[in-house]
Formats: C-alpha cells, structure tokens, sequence
C-alpha cells in the first residue's frame, strides 16, 4: 500500500522539478540573450544568426525536458526512499566542494562516452536533430530527442544509487549543469582564458560551440581531456580560445587614459 504514495510523490516531484527547469529556462534564457546580445564582439559565428531556430528549439525542448526531469526526480526519489548500493556520506565544508567536483568528473566521462555513442550509427538518427543547431543558441541546450535526453541525463537516475553522495550534491550538479549547458551553447563566448586552452582542461564555450560548427570534435562537456585522450579536440580548438581572448581584449577600450585621449583626438 505503501507504493501508492510514493508514487504520487514521484509524479509531483517529477512536476515540481519540469515547472522550476522549464521556467528557468525560459526566464534566464530571455535574460541571457538580452545580455549577450551587448557584446557582440563575443559572438563565436558572427555571420550565422541561431536566433532563427528559438521556436523550434523551445519546442523541442519541452518535450525532452520530460525525460530530462524524469531521470532527475527518478533518481533523488529513489535515493530519499533508500534504493542505495551504499548510505550517503555526510556533508561537511570540505566533503561537499569534493563531492560535488566527483560528481562532475564522473558526468564528464559519462558524457563523453554516451555522445559518442549518438555519434556512431545506429544511434545517429536520433542525435542529430540536435546539430539542427550549427549556431546554437541559449535554446539549442534541451534541443533533444527523448534518446539524447535519456542516455545522457540517466546519469542522474542511476548514479544517486550506487555513487555514495548525498542528494544536496546531485541537486547542485544539476543545477549547476542546467545553466551551465545554457550558457555552454548560447554561442557568446564568456570563458575564454588560459585555463580553457592546453595544457590546462577547462571547456570554454567555444569548445561545444565547435562541436555544433564541425559535428565531429569535442564531444565532452565541462572538461577537454577525454578529447584530447581520444584525439577527438578539433585541432584549431586552441588556437580558436587564444583568438578570442585577443578579440575580445582588441575590441576593450584602452586601459591607459593617455592613450583613450589621444583616440578620441
Ligand atoms: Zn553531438
Ligand atoms: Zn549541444
């Protein structure tokens, strides 16, 4: 009897969790494009205009959020039910930043592995409505089939099961990987640095923006080194992070005041 209020908290955390992802989707992806759209020198494919696809994509996107949130409130009810391999470990000031920098170690080469797979046939078909988006925007993030949106959210159905992190830490990946995956396709680039170009691994926008332009590169998604492992980076990915950093530093107006007076002269 007991299974019948547990699944009527499933669906309505299932629900809870589709309303706070699609909202925030669409308000922080309004926001976002607002934004970006004032720096323009940012703009990783300055002659394609993604924006064309934002229907579509915020069509789609509805439908493969159900799988997405689904896979999500799957995994926390079934973690608070206590469907563990093993019992979560404790939270504390030093075990949560590692716990939470595990979990996305983990989804990388989980992410890696099973986009690769969307790549090979027979799964292509169902990945490519996806890289529909050469120019991706904001909206391209949940850009899904209900195949892509399993394989790769499923992470967090079954790792809350047999990973021993607690669900503040799957709660804040995911959070985190929500606008992370938003501002990772809105085709503005905000993270270029060293620290996102060899020898450091860092992924900057520019990395999954690659993938859409070229399809067959930089199939992982917070970090670079299962590419550069596999030989899969797209050889100009370097260089195209340090080219952005000098375009963007080119187009700042000059530090020295000396210099500004005289542009204006
Ligand atoms: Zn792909
Ligand atoms: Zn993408």
């Amino acid at each position: 009897m007991a299974l019948v209020p547990s699944f009527t908290n499933f669906i309505l955390l299932w629900a809870l969790t589709y309303a706070l992802v699609f909202g925030s989707y669409l308000v922080f992806g309004a926001a976002f494009t607002w934004w970006s759209g004032r720096h323009p020198e940012r703009k990783i494919q300055p002659r394609r205009d993604g924006q064309k696809r934002r229907n579509k994509e915020i069509k789609a996107s509805a439908r493969s959020l159900i799988v997405t949130c689904g896979c999500f409130a799957g995994g926390l009810h079934l973690q608070l039910m206590g469907y563990t391999l093993f019992a979560p470990w404790a939270l504390t000031w030093w075990s949560a930043p590692l716990m939470f920098l595990g979990s996305v170690l983990l989804f990388d080469t989980w992410f890696y592995w099973v986009h690769r797979l969307g790549h090979a046939e027979p799964f292509k078909k169902y990945h490519l409505l996806h890289h529909q988006s050469v120019a991706p925007t904001v909206w391209s993030n949940y850009s899904d089939t209900f195949f892509d949106a399993f394989t790769q959210q499923s992470f967090f159905l079954f790792m809350p099961l047999i990973v021993p992190f607690p669900p503040a830490i799957f709660i804040a990946h995911r959070t985190f990987d929500h606008f992370n995956g938003m501002i990772g396709h809105s085709g503005f680039e905000f993270a270029a640095g060293p620290s996102s170009r060899a020898p450091w691994p860092l992924a900057s926008v520019t990395f999954h923006d690659m993938h859409h332009s070229t399809f067959n590169y930089n199939y992982a998604n917070h970090f670079s080194f299962w590419d550069r492992l596999m030989g899969t980076l797209h050889p100009r990915y370097d260089s195209a992070v340090l080219a952005m950093e000098e375009k963007i530093a080119g187009d700042r107006p000059a530090e020295d005041p000396a210099l500004a007076v005289k542009r204006e002269r």
